[in-house]
């Protein structure tokens, strides 16, 4: 699997993300969130889940470290088609994830992105608090893991000594692009973030090298092209290399050596590093809540899609049980079971029964549908 290579925080990503999300707002911090359900991951089963359980009058907030919805479709494999979605002969990765949002609209289910759900516990009173690394805290009555394969992660430089640096000289992400004005930088990568920030960063830079370690690059052609030019010009330079150790002196980054392919070693100075070597998903703290797994997945039954703690559900990538397939089909349908058992242990009272979307003037309502 290879990934969109780089933290969502790069320029296009973010126009990209803002633009597919307009009708959801976006919450990042504030006072404890008093909700009925809250989602943790947004990928399509995750917005599913908003779907099944705003036809069911049930609202949701959804959480997920990336910073744009769409789980693996978007941040995998968004450009590829799928074939395997009932009744969509063939659609797009982006697509579907586009066509969800379009279809949980009705519901308004804020969307917390970029946040990783970090801390979970049971209150004494049944209901659930959930933090985020970023703060946001939520009271919720019911919990959905709809996680996948785990919260997305960058992958690090790997070189000694990098740990004392990251989140400062060494970055993952481009949190604020005006620290960087004036520094000397080398940027790691050849997909779309290493190429949009070397672009972005370049006219204010001290100076900017590029490292990538195939002349190949991923990237927008684009995008090539400009850079490519840039270095032509003499503004930059790229290099096809590796990382391979810190310049260090006095506690402070002076550099980075890098290795070429014919193994010599040259010396950059840089006083910041930009590593965009792409994501990778892990299953973080989820592993650390209690509750039961198996081969680092969920354990659920198959009536209620319920974890080994009433209240908390899981569907999608992130659960398992005998037959388990790990397809967007097989979430959907659990997202319709477990949207039922949500309601039955928020409202054990109520009485249950199917509708259909086609003749239900309640649902007709929800879904904002003229009768
Ligand atoms: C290349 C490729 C092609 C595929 N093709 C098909 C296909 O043709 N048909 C098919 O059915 N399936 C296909 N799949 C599989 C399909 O993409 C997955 O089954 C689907 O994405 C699972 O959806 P999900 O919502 O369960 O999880 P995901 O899509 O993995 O989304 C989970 C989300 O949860 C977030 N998350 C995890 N932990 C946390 C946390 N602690 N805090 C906040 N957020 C968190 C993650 O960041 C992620 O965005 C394909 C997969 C790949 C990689």
């Amino acid at each position: 699997m290879r990934g969109r290579d780089g933290p969502s925080t790069m320029p296009s990503r973010v126009r990209h993300a803002k633009a597919r999300n307009l009708s959801h707002p976006i919450v990042t911090n504030g006072p404890p969130i008093s909700t009925e359900v809250v989602i943790v991951g947004a990928g399509p089963c995750g917005l599913f889940q908003v779907f099944e359980l705003g036809l069911l009058g049930i609202g949701a907030h959804v959480v997920d470290s990336l910073a744009h919805p769409g789980g693996q479709c978007a941040e995998l494999y968004p450009d590829k088609p799928i074939y395997d979605i009932p009744a969509l002969p063939v659609c797009g990765a982006q697509e579907l994830v586009d066509r969800l949002l379009q279809q949980i609209r009705p519901f308004k289910a804020q969307l917390h992105l970029g946040q990783e759900v970090t801390e979970f516990a049971r209150r004494p009173d049944g209901r659930f608090h959930l933090r985020t690394a970023a703060g946001t805290t939520f009271d919720a009555g019911a919990v959905v893991i709809a996680a996948g394969l785990g919260s997305f992660q960058p992958r690090r430089i790997g070189i000694e000594g990098a740990e004392a640096f990251e989140g400062a000289a060494i970055q993952y992400r481009v949190k604020n692009a005006a620290e960087l004005a004036g520094k000397r930088l080398v940027v790691f990568g050849g997909g779309d973030s290493a190429l949009d920030w070397t672009l972005e960063l370049l006219p204010r830079a001290a100076s900017l090298d590029l490292v990538h370690r195939r002349p190949e690059f991923r990237a927008a052609p684009a995008s090539v092209a400009k850079m490519r030019e840039q270095v032509a010009a003499g503004r930059m330079r790229c290099f096809e290399a590796l990382p391979h150790a810190l310049c260090v002196a006095d506690g402070v980054l002076r550099g980075v050596k890098v290795r070429s392919p014919d193994g010599s070693v040259r010396e950059l100075e840089a006083e910041r590093l930009l590593v965009f070597f792409g994501l990778h998903p892990k299953l973080g703290p989820i592993a650390e809540w209690g509750l039961a797994l198996e081969k680092r997945a969920l354990q659920v039954d198959t009536e209620k899609f319920q974890t080994s703690l009433p209240g908390v559900f899981a569907v999608g990538d992130i659960n398992t049980y005998p037959g388990k397939k790990k397809l967007i089909l097989s979430g959907f349908h659990e997202a319709a079971l477990a949207a039922f058992a949500i309601q039955h242990h928020l409202y054990p009272q109520k009485k249950q029964f199917l509708q259909y979307t086609t003749t239900s003037p309640v649902m007709h309502q929800r879904l904002g549908v003229p009768d």
